[in-house]
């Protein structure tokens, strides 16, 4: 018989993980459920925000003169990745995270940038980690590691304390809000990513890239499924997300 066990199971893997009809022909999706996804456009190669052409300059990054050196991002935050993400984060939905990590990596490669001695993903305060019983960006720094082979450093970086969520604040309270909640406890080659799945305002990332900076690392780069398409202070489509 044609659908017997092994052939079942054989359609359902390579059957497009976003429809669910067509088969799956780029890093899990279909052609156009692929095509479809809200590529970012003209991101800038520092904060990650859209420009309005290749060769444009970035403002938010001549005003912000952000820490991190490098931001790759593959998609805008917007549908679907708006159900996406929280559904990994929140109703441990990982399977997602095995077609995004991929869609991810491919465009790592593309950027053509010099890859890092290792990846830390953004820690969450250890009691947060413990009632949601995952880190997102931890598992999604364990696949990309795996598809780049890149070691990846999960206890160097620590959350030490809690803090408010960013994107209500104003850019003040956003500093003095993540003053102190993170450490370093051990020594880190020159060159790292910081992976996350998501960045909204960017002062979380930017926060860890000054600390390591101040450790001694010489580059930080960042690595995330999808930023908000605004530069700043974006509420609408960011109520759950950090
Ligand atoms: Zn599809
Ligand atoms: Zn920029």
């Amino acid at each position: 018989m044609f659908f017997n066990k092994v052939n079942l199971r054989l359609f359902f893997k390579q059957i497009c993980q976003l429809c669910r009809l067509q088969p799956a022909q780029l890093n899990g999706l279909c052609e156009d459920c692929h095509a479809d996804l809200p590529w970012r456009l003209f991101p800038c190669p520092v904060c990650g925000l859209s420009r309005t052409s290749p060769m444009a300059d970035c403002p938010d990054c001549q005003r912000l003169q952000p820490a991190f050196d490098h931001t790759c991002v593959a998609l805008d935050y917007r549908f679907p990745l708006t159900q996406l993400l929280p559904a990994i984060k929140y109703h441990q939905q990982l399977r997602t995270l095995g077609w995004l990590a991929p869609v991810l990596a491919a465009q790592i490669r593309d950027t053509e940038q010099a890859l890092p001695h290792c990846l830390l993903p953004v820690p969450m305060h250890p009691w947060d980690q413990l009632r949601r019983g995952h880190n997102q960006a931890a598992l999604l720094a364990e696949q990309l590691g795996r598809q780049l082979n890149i070691p990846v450093q999960y206890q160097a970086l620590q959350k030490i304390r809690h803090t408010r969520k960013q994107h209500r604040l104003s850019a003040r309270q956003r500093r003095h809000n993540l003053q102190g909640a993170f450490a370093l406890n051990k020594p880190l080659p020159s060159h790292v990513a910081l992976v996350d799945d998501v960045m909204t305002t960017g002062s979380t990332l930017n926060e860890i890239a000054r600390l390591l900076k101040s450790q001694g690392v010489l580059r930080v780069d960042n690595w995330v499924i999808a930023r908000t398409p605004e530069s700043q202070d974006s509420t609408e489509e960011t109520d759950e997300i950090e």
